[in-house]
């Protein structure tokens, strides 16, 4: 399978380079050239098929010529390591819980699958590869759990300092290894600009060999899909078209789920819920897309006023508005209804659901309002602790820390402090 540039359909490259180099040269996102259907028998056998054979089969187009198959195997086992249970909330409702993993958050699936992918890849040959990643918070955990001592790539992480939570500060400071984490005074946008300064910088690539992280990276992108086959699986039995609400940020998520609708699984809709970031809610009302600076919410996960994923939603459906609102809806909530659901979903079910999956409950509810006979899925995203705060405030109840999380919170913090892109550009250069 060859991946082309969003910029320019003829600059092609393999999976191998484009995981490599994150982006393309002319700066476009990089795209499958073609997403071949997986046989019907597939989805009509799913549910005697485990969670490995899934993933290798939906996967390994995608990366053909350059893992083999064996490998391929192993990675999968690797990653997929933790369940994917589907949790019945009220009627015609579930939630995909994707929070089992080492950081309780869902990137670490696509995370591990980088690692591993440019483990491999960096194994046979000399020069060393530079991961560079801002996050606002759960992507830097899950990278750098993910890329812990592998070798041949160094992984430096830029935070918005007092902008991420406790726990996800402790769970991107505390590695060490090959793993370092640089706190920006400013917001996770600074930290985002000075990455992408970065990448463009000669004075710094021609010494480091970058990469990103982001879910912009197809490593990182593509194993996403893996969910919503999961899901699958699990409520195929209740007999009733599928939705899927995806609590959006950049966008990647619900990207990939809507390539596992383009490998077949039957699906009747899907529903990008946001907070009040609401760049492609307002897309989808009034056709133009403005991007806007990121306002800060209780689901910080996803704050984001530009989504960078959002232009392969549109190229999945040939960039044409119509076609791509016959099967796709996004709204927005605000903070106020986001605290209200995760309430009363609390009243009615003892069910905890962190601000983020309250999002995505609210705009399945939304679209089932028009669309009652539908089996609803929305995504967790995050286990609740990783927003303890929030939780504790809204729910007046106490969580009790999980292992993986009190592993971290009992280590010591380690990161340098950056104020300027000159800082971040002297760094780069001198630490080569
Ligand atoms: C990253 C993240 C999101 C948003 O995912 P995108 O793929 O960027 O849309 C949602 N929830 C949580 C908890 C996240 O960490």
């Amino acid at each position: 399978m060859e991946y082309y540039s969003l910029n320019n359909s003829a600059h092609k490259t393999t999976f191998r380079e484009a995981v490599i180099r994150g982006i393309a040269p002319d700066r476009g996102l990089y795209f499958p050239e073609e997403i071949r259907p997986l046989p019907k028998t597939f989805f009509d056998e799913i549910e005697i098929l485990t969670r490995h054979e899934i993933a290798f089969r939906a996967i390994h187009q995608f990366v053909d010529r350059d893992i083999p198959k064996e490998k391929l195997e192993e990675i999968v086992a690797n990653i997929l390591d933790f369940d994917f249970p589907l949790v019945i909330i009220e009627d015609n409702v579930s939630t995909l819980e994707l929070f089992h993993g080492p950081t309780m958050a869902f990137k670490d699936v696509g995370a591990r699958f980088m690692a591993n992918c440019l483990g491999y890849f960096s194994e046979r040959k000399n020069k060393k590869v530079t991961v560079l990643v801002a996050t606002s918070g759960d992507t830097g955990g899950a990278v750098a759990n993910g890329f812990l001592g592998v070798e041949g790539v160094e992984v430096i992480i830029l935070y918005p300092s007092g902008k991420v939570s406790e726990i996800q500060e402790k769970q991107l400071t505390t590695h060490g290894q090959n793993i370092i984490a640089l706190e920006v005074e400013g917001t996770f946008d600074d930290c985002q600009r000075m990455v992408k300064t970065a990448f463009l910088d000669d004075a710094i690539t021609t010494k480091r060999k970058l990469t990103s992280a982001n879910s912009i990276n197809v490593a990182r992108w593509l194993p996403q899909l893996f969910y919503y086959l999961f899901a699958y699986k699990q409520s195929k039995r209740y007999g009733k078209e599928i939705v899927f609400s995806v609590p959006s940020g950049n966008f990647g998520n619900i990207c990939a789920g809507l390539v596992a609708h383009r490998l077949g699984m039957p699906t009747k809709h899907f529903i990008a819920s946001t907070n009040v970031n609401d760049v492609v809610p307002n897309f989808m009302n009034q056709g133009r897309y403005e991007p806007k600076p990121s306002i800060a919410t209780i689901s910080n996960a996803m704050d984001v006023g530009d989504p960078s994923n959002f232009i392969r939603i549109q190229q999945l459906f040939n960039n044409d508005f119509e076609q791509l609102k016959t099967f796709f809806s996004s709204y927005s909530f605000s903070d106020e209804a986001t605290k209200e659901a995760m309430q009363s979903v609390y009243q009615r079910t003892k069910y905890v659901l962190d601000p983020h999956g309250a999002v995505g409950y609210l705009g399945l509810k939304q679209y089932q309002e028009t669309n009652s006979n539908t089996f609803g899925i929305f995504l967790e995203t995050a286990h609740p602790i990783k927003f303890l705060p929030v939780v504790k405030e809204t729910l007046d109840i106490n969580l009790e820390i999980p292992p993986q999380i009190q592993k971290v919170m009992d280590k010591t913090k380690k990161s340098s402090f950056i104020r300027t892109y000159a800082e971040l550009k002297d760094f780069l250069i001198t630490t080569s």
